[in-house]
């Protein structure tokens, strides 16, 4: 069997033996005759899946005891909506820092909700940097300061996180998992899992308990946080399989040795891909500057749109699937998240120089 070189930006690669034990168990789970896509989802088989992922979540991620972990649907695009739904109130404001189009879109979902300002903002350099944050002038009465860890679509990434004086909520869709972090620096964190955590369908939110008490009553009951916090996520029926999907890939990052080991991998990973960027005199152009460049997407064009495009159809047929940029921008993304192998890089940088000394 062959394994495409998979570089999509999301969904994308899961790890091999993730894919193989979800194979071996799926038509009779742990004995009890049936798939987990059969399971009752308050079964007690299904309820020790549920847990492991939560607990296997925490424990990665040094995940603080006043925070609870939540298994939402609706994807990151709907935590645009419920972040100020449920912490944008009366008289507070809403403060966002723009790095991307995903920024842009949560910055659009608050102001239906409430009052904004935008704090910062790399869009007039069409966002190849992170913005500084050193001239900001911080509102008096912000709800919260939000920010996107990385930013899949232009391949750029806090490299450090920011102090903010007040709570800070970042949508870590594309790099969570991905190096060590403080949970504790953040109030919330979300993340759609089909990037770093396993298929789609499921959006893990991390929070800060104290937060819930400033929720506003008469939200609607789905799109309030306190009801996922209460149930513990099963106020209504969970996708209990991209749970079970979630739960396998975690007990991977376990057997990798943890989140400081699978960073280790990534920035080797991205290492050789600049390398073949930073090394082709010029014939492939990064997006991103140096010191904002992201270790889970790598951006980049060639000389012509022309060139672009042969390369795109020839890596294809080479067997690197997923190289195009994202349509809104165009070039090219290599998207080398948690699950795709150094080798994948190495054979992708070693067409890469392929195809330069053919056409430079
Ligand atoms: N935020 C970021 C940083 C993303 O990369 C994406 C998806 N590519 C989203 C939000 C939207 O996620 P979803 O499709 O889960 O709504």
């Amino acid at each position: 069997m062959k394994r495409a070189y998979n570089f999509n930006a999301g969904p994308s690669a899961l790890p091999l033996p993730v894919l193989e034990r979800a194979q071996k168990e799926l038509l009779n789970f742990q004995g009890t005759g049936m798939s987990v896509m059969e399971l009752s989802h308050r079964s007690k088989e299904y309820d020790t899946v549920h847990r492991a992922a939560q607990e296997r979540l925490k424990r990665l991620l040094n995940v603080p005891d006043d925070y609870d972990v939540l298994f939402l649907q609706g994807g990151a695009s709907l935590q645009f909506s419920m972040v100020p739904m449920n912490f944008l109130t009366e008289g507070k404001i809403g403060c966002y820092i723009l790095t991307g189009a995903w920024s842009e879109k949560a910055l659009k979902e608050a102001q239906k909700v409430g009052l904004t300002t935008v704090v910062a903002s790399s869009k007039e350099a069409n966002y190849t940097h992170i913005p500084a944050l050193d001239d900001v002038k911080w509102p008096k009465d912000a709800a919260y300061v939000h920010i996107t860890s990385n930013n899949t679509i232009f391949g750029t990434q806090w490299q450090e996180f920011p102090d903010v004086p007040a709570d800070l909520i970042a949508d870590m869709s594309s790099d969570i998992l991905s190096r060590p972090f403080d949970v504790g620096k953040f109030a919330l964190i979300y993340a759609g899992a089909q990037k770093n955590l396993g298929p789609s369908g499921v959006t893990v939110v991390i929070l800060r308990n104290d937060l819930l008490e400033r929720i506003p009553d008469g939200l609607p009951t789905m799109l309030d946080y306190r009801t996922h916090q209460k149930s513990n996520s099963l106020y209504n029926t969970p996708p209990t399989f991209a749970i079970y999907m979630l739960s396998l890939v975690l007990e991977w990052v376990e057997e990798q040795g943890g989140v400081t080991a699978i960073e280790a991998r990534n920035r080797q990973k991205a290492a050789v891909l600049y390398e073949a960027i930073d090394e082709s005199g010029g014939f492939y152009r990064p997006h991103a500057e140096k010191g904002s460049r992201s270790l889970m997407n790598v951006t980049f064009t060639l000389p012509s749109e022309e060139l672009t495009k042969a390369f795109l159809v020839e890596a294809k047929e080479r067997g690197f699937i997923g190289l195009g940029g994202h349509r809104s921008v165009g070039g090219c993304r290599a998207s080398i998240y948690n699950a795709v192998p150094l080798e994948a890089c190495e054979a992708l940088a070693s067409f890469m120089n392929d195809f330069r000394r053919r056409f430079a």
